[in-house]
């Protein structure tokens, strides 16, 4: 059995604090979620290698990295409510829970959310709620909030998830095409304004809904 809590901490400490990000919080959030809970056990040796990793439903768990770079651009702190769309294995949800008040992360695949429901349980992870549905119509019930993230490549910024976004709120999420050029974007709330930004280059898993890209391009 690999000693997962001394790979936890190498991977926080090479991986992001070695790439720049620094702020406590993010890295305290890492520490504490064991990343092995959250892929297959035929998966658990490879749980802090720097790279995405299969899951359920044909999905992935995003690399380490690139969720803390997106929690970090997004300015996740205490005090908020946070959507994420893209639960997949509820691995980020249960990061964002440890440094935000409160976490919605919705999840299309009926299983993914289930087993990220089952393991927020068996964590005690009581402040993130996995919910089934299409994300690209965010989650009214539970809005405004102050960050939103979506874990999967968008054709454009859904309007239900603008509408969503709290007065000085931000939101972080992927576009463009299936398996093509992707970039991601970061907008802001501002008075009746949206200010957006493109960032880096990534590869994502399509985001497949009504405000997304159609079933057939998954
Ligand atoms: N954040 C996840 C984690 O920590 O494991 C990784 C998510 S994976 C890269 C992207 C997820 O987005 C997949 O599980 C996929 O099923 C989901 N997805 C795609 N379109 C969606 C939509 N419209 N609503 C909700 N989930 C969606």
């Amino acid at each position: 059995m690999p000693d997962f809590a001394a790979l936890r901490e190498r991977m926080v400490v090479e991986q992001i604090a070695g790439r720049g990000l620094i702020d406590a919080r993010l890295l305290d959030a890492f520490r504490e979620v064991p990343r092995e809970f959250f892929v297959a056990p035929d998966f658990a040796v490879e749980a802090y290698d720097d790279k995405p990793l299969p899951i359920e439903a044909g999905q992935t768990i995003s690399q380490p990295y690139i969720v803390a770079f997106m929690i970090d651009a997004a300015r996740v702190r205490p005090g908020q409510r946070v959507l994420e769309v893209g639960a997949g294995s509820g691995y980020a949800a249960a990061l964002l829970g440890r440094i935000a008040d409160e976490v919605v992360a919705i999840e299309r695949h009926p299983e993914l959310a289930r087993l990220a429901r089952e393991r927020m349980e068996r964590l005690g992870y009581r402040n993130v709620r996995i919910v089934e549905g299409d994300g690209t119509l965010g989650f009214a019930e539970a809005a405004p909030y102050g960050a939103i993230l979506a874990a999967a490549a968008g054709r454009h910024v859904p309007e239900a998830l603008l509408d969503q976004l709290a007065e000085g709120g931000i939101l972080v999420m992927p576009l463009g095409s299936p398996g093509g050029a992707q970039r991601l974007v970061r907008v802001r709330r501002r008075g009746g304004r949206f200010e957006r930004e493109e960032m880096d280059a990534v590869r994502f898993v399509p985001l497949i809904g009504e405000q997304g890209w159609p079933e057939e391009r998954e």
